[in-house]
């Protein structure tokens, strides 16, 4: 990966993982920059990466070459309308947003700027399992999109899309899914504790469950979905109960309700 100064904007859970991430796969601390208005986080992030910081986002904007916008979406406004008051501060540098719900029509809008590479990670990132969703617009150089994929393959796994409803489909089927997978989880362990498991056990056997459902379909990419699922459920045994129950009561249809449901609301928030 290119060493280029990358600074980020805003230096909260999202740009800390990053910064792990990258620092662990060898990126130099000296060209990582984050600012942020509270000091705290920032010393943090010196004391434990030995990054630069800074608590004036011009000057952070200056000094880089690539800028992660990585504020909450309510903040983006204020922070671009401010960084882009500066002459040259971010012309025509590479600016990488993290930001939920904001195209880069408004991206553009706010900065002025064209050169702009929207992501949609999701929350795994912050334990280095992320799932992101990337989008650029066709003006955008192959080289800068190696160098954002690298970024965020530094929390995780990453994934094109071609058209921008694409980081919509994305946020509905990854950036909002580990939700989905807490509400199963919590269903299957509050059922376990009325069986009378308690809650520890209850949970270690639904964490574990988990990790390991998700490690057997990693571990297997030429083995469909349904077909792990066939290779353990034999006919009229105990999990084919449950099965039948779930396929019964319409589960498939519920979740493609749900996904839709995320996707509208997605399309709604641009
Ligand atoms: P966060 O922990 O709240 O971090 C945001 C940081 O921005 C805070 O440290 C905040 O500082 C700082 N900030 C506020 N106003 C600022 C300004 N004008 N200039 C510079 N910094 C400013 O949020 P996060 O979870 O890292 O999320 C960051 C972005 O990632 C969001 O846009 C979110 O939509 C996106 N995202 C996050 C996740 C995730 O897994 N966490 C997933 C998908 C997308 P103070 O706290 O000191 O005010």
């Amino acid at each position: 990966m290119e060493k280029r100064k990358l600074a980020f904007i805003g230096a909260g859970n999202m740009s800390r993982s990053l910064i792990a991430g990258l620092i662990q796969s060898g990126y130099p601390a000296s060209a990582i920059m984050a600012s942020n208005p509270s000091r705290g986080k920032l010393d943090q992030l010196a004391n434990d990466f030995g990054i630069h910081t800074s608590q004036d986002n011009d000057q952070a904007a200056a000094w880089a070459e690539v800028i992660v916008l990585a504020v909450k979406p309510q903040m983006m406004a204020g922070m671009l309308s401010d960084i882009s008051n500066v002459d040259s501060t971010l012309s025509g540098k590479l600016l990488i947003s993290i930001a939920a719900g904001m195209s880069v029509a408004r991206l553009t809008e706010l900065s002025g700027q064209t050169r702009i590479i929207r992501t949609m990670p999701n929350t795994p990132s912050l334990v280095g399992l992320g799932m992101t969703g990337l989008y650029a617009g066709a003006t955008v150089a192959q080289t800068d999109r190696d160098y954002a994929e690298l970024l965020m393959q530094a929390v995780g796994k990453t994934l094109w899309v071609a058209a921008e409803d694409g980081i919509n489909q994305v946020t509905a089927a990854a950036g909002s899914a580990p939700a989905y997978f807490f509400l199963f989880m919590q269903a299957m362990a509050e059922q376990a504790v009325r069986f009378g498991l308690n809650e520890t056990d209850a949970r270690l056997l639904v964490q574990q469950t988990a990790l390991g459902a998700a490690n057997m379909v990693a571990a297997n990419p030429d083995v469909s979905l349904s077909e792990l699922r066939a290779q353990v459920t034999s006919k009229g045994g105990t999990t084919a109960q449950a099965i039948e129950h779930f396929q019964a009561q319409g589960l498939e249809q519920l979740v493609a309700d749900a996904m839709t449901a995320a996707l509208l609301r997605a399309r709604e928030l641009e």
